[in-house]
């Protein structure tokens, strides 16, 4: 049961042929069994799940079932659920029980989903490896000596071991395509505004977009149709009519033009995973698609610019974070100042703390035109390339990461190599489009590869669909791990 999908598994809850007490029990049960090795689960509250999996049996009793009434979901970490703990992987909200839902998490419960529990992350999303999270690290389930990526790495690693058939992420940079595509998962991060942001903890405002983590894209469409549409409370929400992400999942990919950007088959590419990305390209053209070469000149900036950008909207976000109202706060102190400076030097790990300090830098008034406002113009260049590129294609596919999942401790002490993880991701959020990562093989140490999708602005219907021929097509995303 645990390796039925979800379309599958809704359909097996509304036919009454198990109920969402006896589902949610036996994802609780690999939880409880395999979550030791792998970590990926920093709360699980078996008598809440248990409670909305009860409720959940009572709305199909009625007749009232939807497609996600009873399917248990795991939430990362960074949504608010009201009741739960909600940690953001940081030691600075360890003790923070939100007191309200996410919108996410709203749209959830009223379509009657359990929440599995929530998930491990990056420290405030911070990372590609799951490695920064105060909660300890997430291990692959391909592969125990692996990361899983980040910042979505629970959600990831969760959904790859078959402990919950689906999760939400989040991606500010890349943190649900990398982590999917180092796990052998499928994630779509959508258009920049699709999500409402409301109760998701900020990081970069600007780039920050939820999505969903599924093992095929048919399972990503139906919860994207959950967690989309509009917020008042998230002033960046669009307002736009509600769509149904599984209309075109079934048309046929004949005459599809893929753009292919040179930047993204050049050096740093490593040979398996241009291996792997061919041979997908090749499963295109068989299913009737043309490619086209197109460039993105100036995606070569894209890491150093977010890399500016994002940290100054973090430092701004995590100003919030001061032991006053919430969460941590240093247990001795003097003065108030003495307080607030001794609660952060303690709440906040590392990364987070070279964040806070690259982007007070970078805002301040000596260096904010040299930093700060060239690093938004430079933005705008890059979407320009986008808008560009698509002119001569439907959608841009490459590799979604350079390399297949590192080795756990490999770029712990070189940031730099770690934020390179991002190189194919990052433009896609600076530009706010639609992105996706979809299983393509395995690299020469039988670790996972990611093929990524882009697409122009709200071109989500478009990506799944041309996701899910694909996995018609092949069996990769059916794969699981073997001997956790
Ligand atoms: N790895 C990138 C970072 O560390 C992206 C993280 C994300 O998308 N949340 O910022």
């Amino acid at each position: 049961m645990f390796n039925t999908s979800l379309k599958k598994l809704s359909g097996l809850l509304a036919g009454k042929e198990i109920s969402s007490v006896e589902l949610t029990q036996i994802f609780l049960k690999r939880i409880g069994e395999l979550n030791p090795s792998l970590n990926a689960f920093i709360t699980v509250d078996e008598g809440k799940s248990l409670a909305q999996a009860k409720a959940a049996d009572a709305v199909i009793a009625a007749g009232k079932a939807g497609p996600v009434t009873g399917v248990p979901i795991a939430q990362k970490d960074i949504f608010c659920a009201k009741g739960w703990r909600t940690t953001c992987g940081s030691k600075m909200l360890h003790n923070f029980i939100a007191p309200y839902d996410a919108h996410v998490i709203e749209q959830f419960n009223r379509g009657g989903a359990v929440n599995l529990g929530k998930t491990n992350m990056d420290e405030f999303a911070m990372g590609s490896s799951n490695e920064t999270s105060y909660y300890g690290k997430v291990k692959n389930p391909w592969d125990l000596n692996a990361v899983p990526g980040g910042s979505s790495g629970g959600s990831a690693a969760a959904v790859a071991a078959r402990l919950c058939p689906a999760a939400t992420g989040t991606d500010t940079g890349g943190s649900i395509r990398q982590p999917a595509a180092c796990t052998g998962i499928t994630g779509i991060k959508p258009t920049y505004g699709v999500v409402s942001r409301y109760g998701m903890i900020a990081f970069a405002s600007s780039l920050d977009q939820g999505g969903p983590m599924a093992r095929s894209a048919e399972d990503c469409a139906l919860l994207l149709n959950t967690m989309a549409g509009f917020d008042l409370r998230d002033s960046t929400s669009l307002e736009r009519e509600k769509e149904d992400y599984t209309r075109d999942l079934n048309l046929p990919l004949a005459g599809l033009k893929i753009g292919l950007p040179r930047e993204f088959f050049a050096e740093g590419l490593s040979a398996d995973v241009a291996k792997a990305i061919e041979e997908a390209l090749a499963e295109y053209r068989k299913l009737g698609a043309q490619t086209v070469e197109v460039s993105l000149p100036n995606s070569k900036l894209a890491v150093p610019v977010y890399y500016v950008l994002a940290p100054a909207e973090a430092s701004s976000n995590l100003a919030r974070f001061d032991g006053v109202r919430y969460g941590y706060r240093a247990p001795e102190y003097g003065d108030l100042v003495d307080m607030y400076q001794k609660t952060r030097a303690q709440g906040f790990g590392a990364e987070v703390k070279r964040r806070i300090m690259i982007g007070s830098y970078v805002l301040s008034a000596g260096y904010y035109d040299a930093y700060y406002l060239k690093a938004q113009k430079l933005r705008r260049l890059i979407a320009q390339d986008f808008t560009d590129a698509f002119k001569q294609c439907d959608v841009i596919m490459g590799p979604t990461a350079p390399t297949t999942a590192f080795n756990l401790g490999e770029k712990s002490d070189d940031p730099v190599s770690m934020y390179l993880s991002d190189i194919y991701t990052i433009a896609v959020n600076l530009a706010g489009l639609p992105g996706m990562s979809v299983p393509a093989g395995f690299g020469a140490n039988g670790r996972p590869v990611g093929l990524q999708i882009i697409g122009n602005y709200f071109s989500e219907a478009k990506m799944l669909n041309v996701a899910h021929q694909y996995q018609q097509a092949t069996d990769w995303h059916t794969r699981m791990p073997q001997g956790i």
